[in-house]
């Protein structure tokens, strides 16, 4: 079965509610940041979630096969 669902920052969010997902590891300079070197992925109605590049790069995929629709090979593992 393919999951609509993604790991993000222990929180299991549904594909279809992802707007974007950063290209670079956040970084705005302030000294008590604790999001530095994370990867912001924005949900709908301004919630973000934070993701490591680890996971990052797996929404990506899983975006990229989501989107992709119901004939790609189901490559989970
Ligand atoms: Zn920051």
């Amino acid at each position: 079965m393919r999951s609509i669902l993604c790991l993000v920052d222990d929180k299991h969010v549904p594909l279809y509610r992802i707007m974007w997902v950063s290209d670079l590891p956040h970084f705005c300079g302030h000294e008590d940041c604790e999001r530095e070197g994370e990867y912001e992925v924005r949900l709908e109605q301004d919630e973000s979630v934070w993701a490591t590049r680890e996971e990052r790069d797996q929404i990506i995929q899983a975006l990229e096969s989501w989107q992709g629709g119901i004939t790609a090979e189901d490559d989970w593992s």
